[in-house]
Parts: C-alpha cells; sequence; structure tokens
C-alpha cells in the first residue's frame, strides 16, 4: 500500500501540535502515512517545497514565518487566501501545480456554531488585524452578524481590512464595519453579542488583554484565539461572569479536520478525546 506523506513547515516548529493531531487521524481511520513537522526558515522554503513535491508528499500545512511567503509559489488559490493573505495548507499535485488554501475561516467559524447556538447574531468585536483577524472577518460574514467591530492597537491596519475586505468581496455588503483604536475597547460594549481576540495577547510570554468584561450583557460569548495557556485572563474571567467562552482549540483542530480533507479525501473525527491528548500535551 502506498504510505501518504505530509508535513507542517515552520520556525520554530518545535512546539507545534499538528503532527499529533494528524497521526492520531491516520491511525485512526488505517491510512498508511506520516506526518511530520520539518524545520524551515524562509531562506528554505523554496527548495524545501520544490524537494517535498518531488519526493510525492500530498501536501504541507504551514505555520510562522511561511503563511505569506507562499503566496510567492502558488499557481493556484481562491478568494479567500488572497483576501487573507495567508495560507495555510498547500495541496500538491502531480503534475507539481501547488495550491494554496486557508482553513482558519471553516475551523473558526465550526467553532464559533458549536460555541453559539442561538441565531442571535447582531453585533461583533474582533481585536486585532492580523492574517487571523482577517479569516475570522469572512466567518463571520458568512455567518451573516449585522455590525463588526475591529478594534487594534494600530488603527490603520484595522482599516487596511475594511477596505480590502470591500475590494475583494462586496462594496453593496448590508453589513456595517467600524474601526476603532484598541484604547477605546473600555466603551460602548453592552449590545456585544460576540467578543472574539485575535491579538497573540494573553498567550505565554505576552501581557494579557486588558480588557474589564463583567460590563458586558449577558448574552455575549467569548472567543480567544489563544490556546496556549487553555485558560488566559479573558477565558478566567468570562468563567468567572458566567459568560459562554471557548478557547483555541476547536478553531486549530477544525482547521486540520479540513486540511487533512484537502490531502486524502477524508473526514476525520473532532472529539473530546483527541481534545484531552492535546490539552495534555499543552499542560
Ligand atoms: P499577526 O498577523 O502577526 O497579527 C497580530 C495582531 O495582533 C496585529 O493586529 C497586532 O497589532 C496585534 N498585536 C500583536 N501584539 C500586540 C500587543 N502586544 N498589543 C496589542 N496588539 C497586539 O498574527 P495572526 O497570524 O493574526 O495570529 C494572531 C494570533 O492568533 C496568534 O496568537 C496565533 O497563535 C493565533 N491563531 C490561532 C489559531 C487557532 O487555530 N486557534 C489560528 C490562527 C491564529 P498591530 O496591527 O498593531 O501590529
Amino acid at each position: 500500500m502506498k504510505s501518504n506523506k505530509i508535513a507542517i513547515l515552520g520556525y520554530p516548529i518545535k512546539h507545534t501540535l499538528s503532527p499529533k493531531m494528524h497521526n492520531y487521524w491516520l491511525k485512526e481511520l488505517g491510512i498508511s502515512g506520516k506526518y511530520q513537522a520539518i524545520k524551515t526558515p524562509i531562506k528554505n522554503f523554496k527548495k524545501t517545497i520544490k524537494k517535498l513535491c518531488n519526493e510525492g508528499y500530498k501536501g504541507v500545512n504551514l505555520t510562522l514565518p511561511l503563511k505569506e511567503e507562499a503566496l510567492k509559489y502558488l499557481n493556484k488559490k481562491d478568494r479567500i487566501v488572497d483576501f487573507v493573505g495567508a495560507t495555510n495548507v498547500l495541496i500538491f499535485s502531480k503534475q507539481n501545480v501547488i495550491e494554496g488554501k486557508n482553513t482558519d475561516v471553516y475551523g473558526f467559524k465550526k467553532s464559533l456554531i458549536k460555541l453559539v447556538k442561538n441565531k442571535k447574531r447582531k453585533t461583533a468585536i474582533i481585536i486585532g488585524s492580523g492574517g487571523a483577524a482577517r479569516a475570522v472577518l469572512c466567518a463571520l460574514i458568512e455567518m451573516r452578524y449585522k455590525k463588526i467591530i475591529i478594534f487594534n492597537r494600530t488603527k490603520k491596519n484595522a482599516e487596511k481590512i475594511k477596505k480590502d475586505f470591500i475590494k475583494n468581496f462586496s462594496s453593496n455588503l448590508k453589513i456595517k464595519i467600524v474601526c476603532e483604536n484598541l484604547k477605546n475597547l473600555k466603551r460602548n460594549l453592552e449590545e456585544i453579542d460576540l467578543l472574539v481576540n485575535t491579538t497573540p495577547m494573553g498567550m505565554k510570554n505576552f501581557p494579557p488583554l486588558n480588557i474589564n468584561i463583567k460590563k458586558f450583557k449577558t448574552n455575549l460569548a467569548v472567543f480567544d484565539l489563544v490556546y496556549n495557556p487553555l485558560e488566559t485572563k479573558l477565558i478566567k474571567d468570562s468563567k468567572k461572569w458566567g459568560i459562554k467562552n471557548t478557547n483555541g482549540l476547536d478553531m486549530l483542530m477544525y482547521q486540520a479536520q479540513r486540511s487533512f480533507y484537502y490531502w486524502l479525501n477524508k473526514k476525520p473525527k473532532v472529539t473530546n478525546k483527541l481534545k484531552k491528548i492535546l490539552e495534555k500535551e499543552i499542560k
């Protein structure tokens, strides 16, 4: 039986959870193959993907600092990759065609549906304006949120997202996108249904996100993309005030599930058992 070869490329790559997830699924589904972590600084990227294509790899996941760099080498990509400006999945074909996908939009959407079961999707806040914020914005628009406020340390980066979104998608969307400086986050929070942190704040070695969520209305849900630590201050505060919340671990698993499907045409299961395995790795 042919053995399937897949990998994640990035630098540093030591702490990635992706091999754990994908090798677990390969084994569970009885698919022959291996998912490796390959240390790849930017300067080695071109030569590495060429080598892996020639060796018959199905494709790769990409992490820091390669998600944007990879755009230069794509033969095929979709609108989401264009807008997000980053690809986290490469699919290699036999003719050495490299297709780029972004599965963060799918990952976020799946985990948000798990968190927010009701259909009351009016106003959402996104904190941050990087690649992850762009993926979250795509998902929230697909889910028909009516007003989205983007708070960012550098307001002009938030304004750039709004401009790019209108250029890439539609200028006559029935949605309001508002950009604000992060310093103003403390006010006007009563009418919010969802708050999403897409910055690294709260992550190991970063300061916590400094907001006072107790003032929020009870219907609020909080989504922190950070998953290491499993409980940031934002998540701890949400728990304290009885606010629905999730960290970024579900999103991580669902983006991986979609990547796996792109390479092997099989949809593995996201289960509590797998989540427990990953949580143990993080702790
Ligand atoms: P990025 O492109 O580098 O963007 C980072 C954003 O955070 C920028 O808007 C930046 O603001 C802001 N920021 C950074 N440090 C800050 C600080 N000290 N104070 C205030 N704002 C700060 O990164 P990204 O790719 O979007 O990823 C962001 C986070 O999401 C990372 O922690 C990543 O691990 C996480 N993530 C999780 C998943 C998942 O599956 N759970 C998926 C993707 C990403 P400026 O614009 O002012 O620079």
